[in-house]
C-alpha cells in the first residue's frame, strides 16, 4: 500500500522524540546549561570539516566563536594576542588607568608574529652582573643596549653570550657593558617595516641569534630572535582587521569621564567597546551607545548585558551591535544571592537570541561556562558566540603570578564585583562603575567573590583543544557550520531533552573509587 503524505508526516512526528528548543524553554522554569542535553543527529562528515565562524557583532566575523571576559585577572594584551592568535578575541578590562589600557589594547594592534614587542634592554653604563643575573632569571643574555637602557632608546649595541664568556677580566662582574658590547657599526638590523620571512633570511645570513628592529631615528622598537623563528607556528584562522593586525575589544563604563578613556583606546585602535554593566537597560548605556556611534562610526558597541527581550530592546534600538547576555551565571558571581535578580543562563540565552535575530544583532553568552559542553549548548540555544571567565583563567597568559597552594599550582581568579577588585589601587573602572549606578553609594556591596584557578597551561594550547571539542559536539549533532547548528535549532529539527537530577548524575563520572579527569 503507498504511503500518503499524511503518513510520511506521522512517521516524521513519531520519530522527532525529545522537545524543540521553544518548547524546552517555554516549559516554564528557567533553565541552566546542566538542565538539558541535546540529542543527536546524523554525521555525514568530519569535525575537521566543521566551520566555527561566527558574528560578534554586525559588522566583525571570528572564526572562533570565543570570546574572553574583561575581568583583570583574564584579560591584558597577553590574553588577547593568543585568543585572537586562535581566532577568537580578547576584551581588555577596565579595572585600572585608562592610559593603561589604551596601552594594553596599542600592544595587540601593534603585535607582529614573532617579534618581542617589550624585550630586556640594558644601558651601557649596567654592567656584566647585570647580565648574568637576567640570564640566571630568564635564561638568554642576548641584550639590545640602549643610550637610556630602556626599549626605544638610540641603539648602541648587543651583549651576547660571546662577549662575556671568554673575558679574562680580575674584575669581570664590575664591567661596565660599553666596554664589552658588540658596537652599532657591527651589528645586523632591521627597520620596522621589515617581514617575518625577511627577517628570517638576514639572521640566517648574518649567523645570528637575535635582530634588532630600529626606527629611521635609529630607535630599539624590538627584537627578533632566531630561537622564536625556528618553532614560530602559523595561525591561519587568526582574527585580523584590514590591515592585517589583530583584532582586539575593551570594556569601558557609561560614566561622564568613560568618554575620555573611550578616546584613548580609539586612539589606540581598538576595535570593539564592550559597555561593561550588569544590567545594561539603562539610559547611560542608550546615551553611550548613541555618543560611540556619532563619534566613532567604526568602532564596533556590544551593549548589555541583558537578560530580558524588553531589556534588548532598549540597547538595540539605541543602536547597539552585539548583545552581551547574563546576570548572576558567572562562577564568581553573587548577584542572585544578593540582589535576587537574575536569570537561568540557558533561558536567557535562548530569549535575547531569538529577539536580537530579527534585527540582526548577534548575542554572545556570557558566564557560566565550565566546560566544551556549555560552550556546545549555549550556541545551540542561539548564542553567535560565548565569553568565558573562569575557562581561560588559570592560563599561562591570564594577568598575575601563579602560586602554590597543597602541591597544586594555581593563580588568582576574582569577580569584577569583589571587595578585593573593587579596591584595587588603580580600581577607577570596571569595579567602581560596573556594579555602581550611582557615584554616591558610599558602601560597597560585593557581588562577587575572590578565589583560586588551577594552571591550565598556555592558552596555545588549551583553545585548540576547545575548538576540536566544539567541533566533535557539532558533528554528533549534524551541523556542519554554527549557522546551521542554529538554523537546525530554530527550525524545530534539533531536539533537547530535560535532565532529571538523576540524570545529570548519570551524565558525569560516577561509580569509581578514584580517577584521574584528564581532558588533553
Ligand atoms: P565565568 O565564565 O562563569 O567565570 O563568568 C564570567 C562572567 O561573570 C564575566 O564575563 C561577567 O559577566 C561576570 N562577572 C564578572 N565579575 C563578576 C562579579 O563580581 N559578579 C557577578 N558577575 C561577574
Amino acid at each position: 500500500m503507498a504511503l500518503t503524505n499524511g503518513d510520511v508526516m506521522a512517521d516524521m512526528e513519531e520519530l522527532n522524540d525529545g522537545l524543540s528548543a521553544r518548547t524546552m524553554i517555554e516549559s516554564g522554569n528557567g533553565l541552566t546549561y546542566n538542565d538539558f542535553i541535546i540529542l543527536p543527529g546524523y554525521i555525514d562528515f568530519t569535525p575537521k570539516e566543521v566551520d566555527l565562524s561566527c558574528q560578534l557583532t554586525k559588522k566583525i566575523w571570528l572564526k572562533t566563536p570565543l570570546v574572553s571576559s574583561p575581568m583583570d585577572t583574564v584579560t591584558e594584551a597577553d590574553m588577547a594576542i593568543a585568543l585572537a592568535l586562535c581566532g577568537g578575541i580578547g576584551i581588555i578590562h577596565h579595572n585600572c588607568l585608562p592610559e593603561y589600557q589604551a596601552n594594553e589594547v596599542q600592544k595587540v594592534k601593534k603585535y607582529k608574529h614573532g617579534f618581542i614587542r617589550d624585550p630586556i634592554v640594558l644601558g651601557p653604563n649596567n654592567t656584566v652582573l647585570d647580565v648574568l643575573d637576567i640570564k640566571e632569571k630568564h635564561g638568554f643574555c642576548g641584550i639590545p643596549i640602549t643610550e637610556n637602557g630602556v626599549l626605544g632608546g638610540k641603539l648602541l649595541g648587543m651583549v651576547t653570550s660571546r662577549d662575556i664568556d671568554f673575558l679574562e677580566t680580575n674584575n669581570l662582574k664590575n664591567t661596565k657593558l660599553e666596554n664589552i658590547m658588540t658596537k652599532l657599526g657591527e651589528l645586523v638590523t632591521a627597520p620596522s617595516e621589515v617581514t617575518l620571512s625577511e627577517a628570517n633570511s638576514i639572521l640566517e645570513k648574518s649567523k645570528k641569534g637575535k635582530l634588532p628592529i630600529v626606527n629611521p631615528d635609529g630607535n630599539l622598537v624590538a627584537l627578533i630572535a632566531r630561537t622564536d623563528l625556528k618553532k614560530a607556528k602559523s595561525y591561519p584562522i587568526a582574527s585580523k582587521d584590514g590591515n592585517k593586525q589583530l583584532l582586539v575589544g575593551a570594556a569601558i563604563g557609561t560614566r561622564e569621564e568613560d568618554k575620555q578613556r573611550l578616546a584613548l583606546l580609539a586612539q589606540a585602535g581598538v576595535d570593539v567597546i564592550v559597555l561593561d554593566s550588569s544590567q545594561g537597560n539603562s539610559i547611560y548605556q542608550i546615551n553611550m551607545i548613541k555618543h560611540i556611534k556619532f563619534t566613532y562610526p567604526e568602532i564596533q558597541v556590544i551593549a548589555g548585558n541583558v537578560v530580558t527581550r524588553k531589556q534588548a530592546k532598549t540597547l538595540i534600538d539605541a543602536g547597539t551591535d552585539g548583545l552581551r547576555v547574563g546576570m548572576g551565571s558567572g562562577s564568581i558571581c553573587i548577584t542572585q544571592e544578593v540582589m535576587a535578580v537574575g536569570r537561568p543562563q540557558a533561558t536567557a540565552v535562548y530569549k535575547v537570541a531569538d529577539y536580537a535575530r530579527r534585527f540582526g544583532v548577534p548575542i554572545i553568552a556570557d558566564g557560566g561556562i565550565s566546560s566544551t559542553g556549555g560552550i556546545i549548548k549555549a550556541l545551540a540555544l542561539g548564542a553567535s558566540a560565548v565569553m568565558m571567565g573562569s575557562m581561560l583563567a588559570g592560563t599561562t597568559e591570564a594577568p598575575g603570578e601563579y602560586f602554590y597552594a597543597d602541591g597544586v599550582r594555581l593563580k588568582k581568579y576574582r569577580g569584577m564585583g569583589s571587595i578585593e577588585a573593587m579596591t584595587r589601587k588603580d580600581a577607577v573602572g570596571s569595579a567602581m562603575s560596573r556594579y555602581f549606578h550611582s557615584e554616591g553609594d558610599q558602601l560597597k556591596v560585593a557581588q562577587g567573590v575572590s578565589g583560586s584557578i588551577v594552571d591550565k597551561g598556555s592558552v596555545l594550547t588549551y583553545v585548540p583543544y576547545l575548538i576540536t571539542g566544539i567541533k566533535h559536539g557539532c558533528q554528533d549533532i549534524g551541523a556542519k557550520s554554527l549557522s546551521k547548528l542554529r538554523e537546525l535549532m530554530y527550525s524545530d529539527e534539533l531536539r533537547f531533552e530535560l535532565r532529571s537530577h538523576s540524570a545529570q548524575q548519570e551524565g558525569s563520572v560516577h561509580s569509581l573509587f578514584s580517577y584521574e579527569k584528564r581532558l588533553f
